[in-house]
């Protein structure tokens, strides 16, 4: 897939960027051993639509379960959102997890704070989330190892509502291309 986007004349990214690393059909598909083969030491995670519902502080217990499972694995886990502080320490706190908020994804800041916070390097680490153009294109631009995996509840910022247009394009383009591999 040839291109890139622009904005005004700042060149960001490569529709390449636009490409997860891993595609899962839940985020509870994530192998540890899978990770670890890759030499993935730490996870960043998304918070909206990833670990709890948007709109929502209602974390399933199962997630909790799920996040307690990678730690105890020995990954090192920080979560990133573009999400208020307010709403993100009040997550950090149910889930134990340090975070970055209002992080501006796809930028790359967010992620490199959380890369220090967890002292590992890029290629250490995995990013996942829901959203193609915050969670993988940001990911990406930084050389993570990104997996997408399916948004919690159709429910979304109006702004992400209208980026799930254009992410269908790329999804679309991603299912092919796994039914062709077959
Ligand atoms: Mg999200």
């Amino acid at each position: 897939m040839q291109g890139c986007f622009f904005i005004g004349e700042k060149f960001i990214f490569m529709w390449n960027n636009l490409y997860p690393d891993l595609y899962l059909n839940s985020i509870y598909e994530l192998e540890p051993q899978f990770l670890k083969d890759k030499g993935i030491r730490g996870i960043i995670l998304d918070m909206d639509n990833t670990l709890v519902p948007w709109g929502s502080m209602d974390i399933d217990p199962e997630m909790i379960k799920w996040i307690k499972y990678l730690k105890d694995e020995g990954f090192r886990l920080c979560v990133v959102s573009n999400n208020s502080p307010v709403r993100g320490e009040n997550l950090s706190s149910q889930v134990g997890l340090p975070g970055v908020w209002n992080a501006n994804k796809p930028l790359r800041k967010a992620f490199r704070r959380a890369l220090k916070k967890m002292e590992l390097r890029p290629e250490e680490t995995a990013a996942v989330g829901d959203q193609v153009f915050t969670d993988v294109l940001g990911g990406n631009r930084l050389g993570l190892f990104t997996v997408l995996v399916p948004q919690l509840t159709s429910k979304d910022f109006v702004w992400t509502r209208i980026m799930r247009r254009l992410e269908k394009i790329v999804l679309r383009r991603i299912n092919t291309e796994k039914v062709e591999e077959k």
